[in-house]
């Protein structure tokens, strides 16, 4: 059998996690577990997880840990997560990341790397802002992006020592195109999926 494929993405909001996801997702046959996604689902739908974190979002702040937390432990429970998964927007702390490795050690299973997308904050800020005119994102406003840097600074950023310390970082440069991004990150994965 071979080895499941767990993945973390981490980077800024804007560094384009959600479009790598996609293409890692299509290439590995592994599900892109989108925390994001999931929650502007629930929000959409009404339901009490939605109407909970709708105005948290709304305003860029980050959802509590147990509530997220619970979130991606049912996830990481269906069936399509056995040969992988690739976390994006989660562990968006460090609680969140000691819990994942929880998760991890209770299925007998290790990251198979944190990928990093780095890219400099201005860049990452001209993304989201030419993303709002094309997909409405209610967190998408001026103000709510520069307070949802904030937040990625103080409670994110560490992630990357976090995984480092660990030895299971790899960093790639966001700054390029789609595909040239997607190259790096191949260049990353075909080791560890060998
Ligand atoms: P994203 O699409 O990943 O930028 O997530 C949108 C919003 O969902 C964030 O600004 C948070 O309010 C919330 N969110 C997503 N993932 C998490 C997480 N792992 N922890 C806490 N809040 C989250």
């Amino acid at each position: 059998m071979t080895v499941p494929l767990d993945i973390v993405l981490l980077g800024p909001p804007g560094a384009g996690k959600g479009t790598q996801a996609k293409r890692i997702e299509l290439a590995h046959g592994v599900p892109q577990i989108s925390t994001g996604e999931v929650l502007r689902g629930a929000v959409a739908s009404g339901s009490r997880l939605g109407e909970r974190v709708k105005p948290i979002m709304e305003r860029g702040d980050l959802v509590p840990d147990e509530l997220i937390v619970e979130v991606i432990r049912e996830r990481l429970e269906e069936p399509d997560t056995r040969t992988g998964f690739i976390l994006d927007g989660f562990p968006r702390t460090i609680p969140q990341a000691e819990a994942l490795d929880e998760m991890l050690v209770g299925i007998n299973r290790r990251l198979a790397v944190a990928l990093e997308f780095e890219l400099d904050e201005e860049e990452a800020v001209l993304r989201l802002a030419g993303r709002a005119e094309g997909e409405t994102r209610a967190d998408d406003d001026p103000e709510v992006i520069q307070h949802r840097f904030t937040v990625w600074r103080e409670s994110t950023r560490p992630l990357t020592e976090y995984y480092r310390e660990r030895g299971v970082l790899a960093t790639v440069d966001a700054s390029r195109s789609v595909v040239e991004v997607y190259a790096a990150v191949e260049a990353v994965l075909g080791p560890v999926t060998r």
